[in-house]
Formats: C-alpha cells, sequence, structure tokens
C-alpha cells in the first residue's frame, strides 16, 4: 500500500522506458524506481506531460480538450512558471 490518504487514485505508475531499462538492468540496490527515476511532471498548454530528465525524453503527454483544467488538479496542486 502506498498511501492510506482516500486522494489517492493512481492505479499504475508512470515510468520511462529507458530508465526502466537501466533500472532492471542495474538494480542499484537498496533504491526503488521511484527513486531511480528522474521525473518532471507539469501543466503544458495543452494539457499535461511527464518528462524524463535522466533521457531528456518525453514519457507521457495528454491534452485536456476542452475539459476544465482545475477539475484535473488536486487541492494541494500549486503551479509555478519557471
Ligand atoms: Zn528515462
Amino acid at each position: 500500500m502506498i498511501s492510506n490518504n482516500p486522494d489517492m487514485a493512481i492505479l499504475s505508475f508512470i515510468h520511462c522506458s529507458k530508465c526502466m531499462d537501466e533500472f532492471m538492468k542495474e538494480r542499484p540496490e537498496h533504491e526503488s524506481m521511484k527513486i531511480y527515476s528522474k521525473l518532471s511532471v507539469g501543466l503544458t498548454a495543452e494539457g499535461f506531460q511527464v518528462w524524463c530528465d535522466r533521457h531528456d525524453a518525453n514519457v507521457f503527454k495528454i491534452a485536456f480538450e476542452g475539459l476544465n483544467e482545475q477539475l484535473k488538479r488536486g487541492k494541494n496542486c500549486k503551479t509555478r512558471m519557471f
């Protein structure tokens, strides 16, 4: 169990396939895939993206396509432009 918090709705985590391949080959001791991954997650002009910082590559990108973005944000979501 990852969390007892009822707001946690994740059924399957997103990982970079290249990171996953490396992780499976090297199997760093006492390190989880969650720690090994170097992912950036954020809003885009169209929706949402997960970016692998380790491989400088897109992992997942989705457009909200008219859905109210506020509906997709959790109450603890804070965005900041960099
Ligand atoms: Zn990666």
